[in-house]
């Protein structure tokens, strides 16, 4: 057994389904798993339990980024139910970080600079012994650009929105699909064309598209993909 770990970034789209094939991959090979776009999601719930987004849904951002000293996001190791729960200055909001309220305005805080510097300094942390697989849109391009494997996942956004769809439903939120296909495109809109590490496919990554492929499917190509570079780097 290889006990040299390395890092693996896996970036991509809303609701491309990397977020499962991150945690199932750190699952399979005893890596850490990070959810970075949770951690996008708690400031956003912080914002707006804090009165900061206005009757327009407008974040104030300069009362948001004086506020980022006092936001704290960690996480709670997998317990029975199997999820990694985020914590909100300790508190379990791993629900409400899900719902279409903080959807919706996850992608303006992202844009914040002062929120990304925050984050992405904290997510390095976490990178710091390696063993990890970390999930988002800027980890193989800004969080970790030395990652020894890169993978950029895609899908059409009516796939995606499918998906998106069919997840909130089983978790008994009453959403359209209109609804969650907007929330989604609007999502990529404002990822891809922000100032600060706007999401893009890293040169090195390798380009995943899982629209026709099944989990094992695409657990198979990743676990080659993670033996290969295992090899590569940790010979
Ligand atoms: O991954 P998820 O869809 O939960 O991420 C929520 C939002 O957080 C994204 O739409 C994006 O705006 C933002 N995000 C980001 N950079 C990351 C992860 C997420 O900007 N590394």
């Amino acid at each position: 057994m290889n006990n040299k770990k390395i890092i693996v970034a896996i970036d991509g789209f809303s609701s491309s389904g990397k977020s499962t094939m991150a945690r199932e991959l750190a699952k399979r090979v005893g890596y850490v798993y990070v959810d970075s776009g949770a951690m996008y999601r708690a400031v956003t719930l912080y914002a707006l339990r804090h009165g900061m987004v206005n009757a327009d849904h407008a974040v104030n951002r300069k009362e948001l980024v004086a506020a980022l000293p006092s936001i704290h996001v960690s996480f709670q190791p997998a317990g029975a139910d199997g999820v990694q729960h985020t914590l909100l200055n300790g508190e379990d909001v791993e629900k409400g970080i899900r719902d279409m309220q903080v959807s919706a305005l996850v992608s303006p805080v992202a844009e914040i600079p002062e929120v990304r510097e925050r984050l992405v300094d904290l997510q390095k942390k976490f990178g710091e012994h390696k063993g990890i697989v970390m999930d988002g849109r800027d980890i193989g391009t800004t969080v970790f650009p030395n990652a020894e494997l890169k993978i950029f996942v895609c899908a059409s956004p009516e796939e995606r929105a499918r998906r998106r769809l069919k997840e909130m439903q089983e978790k008994g939120e009453n959403v359209s699909y209109d609804e969650v296909y907007n929330n989604v495109v609007e999502r990529d809109r404002i990822d891809t064309t922000r100032e600060v590490s706007p999401l893009r496919k890293a040169a090195d990554a390798i380009e995943l598209d899982n629209g026709d492929m099944t989990r094992e499917q695409q657990m198979d190509r990743l676990l080659s993909h993670f033996d290969e570079a295992l090899k590569k780097n940790c010979p």
